[in-house]
């Protein structure tokens, strides 16, 4: 979860705090985090681990995404890892990735050059001509 002082703020999105893992705080992927309070955010903000503080959204850095890619709402979060595009996407609702604008616009990322990664639990996809199955890799 990011500083809710940057410009554009993650509201009551939290996606970040449910998909990825901290591991000092023993926090899985894919559960949300016992800190987080829907309304107020992380409960331990300023105390919070690196691995959280270190975390670059994908929609919050982008400014050019509309709003309707913000994670909750768009039913994924975006980050990067090593030059690739990482789409997380949250395991109840699997398809969320596919709708439109999302997949064309991933897609189109994928045709440009950039190497984009579609995680849905446990199970990777490589998006291209055609599409790969690679092995899920997380932050
Ligand atoms: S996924 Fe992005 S927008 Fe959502 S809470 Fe995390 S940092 Fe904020
Ligand atoms: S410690 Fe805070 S920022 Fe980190 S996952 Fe938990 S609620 Fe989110």
């Amino acid at each position: 979860m990011a500083d809710p002082a940057e410009a554009r703020g993650c509201g009551e999105c939290g996606m970040c705090c449910k998909l990825l893992s901290a591991p000092s705080l023993n926090k899985p992927p894919r559960k949300w985090c016992v800190h987080f309070r829907r309304r107020s955010g992380c409960d331990i903000y300023a105390d919070r681990p690196a691995e959280c503080r270190g975390f670059n959204c994908g929609w919050l850095l982008t400014p050019s995404l509309p709003d309707d890619w913000r994670p909750d709402r768009a039913g994924f979060l975006l980050h990067q890892d090593e030059g690739r595009i990482i789409v997380e996407v949250d395991p109840s609702t699997p398809q969320a990735w596919k709708k439109a604008p999302f997949e064309q616009t991933l897609r189109g990322w994928a045709a440009a050059g950039t190497e984009v990664v579609v995680l849905v639990a446990d199970k990777g996809l490589r998006l291209g001509t055609p599409d790969q199955s690679v092995k899920a890799r997380r932050t």
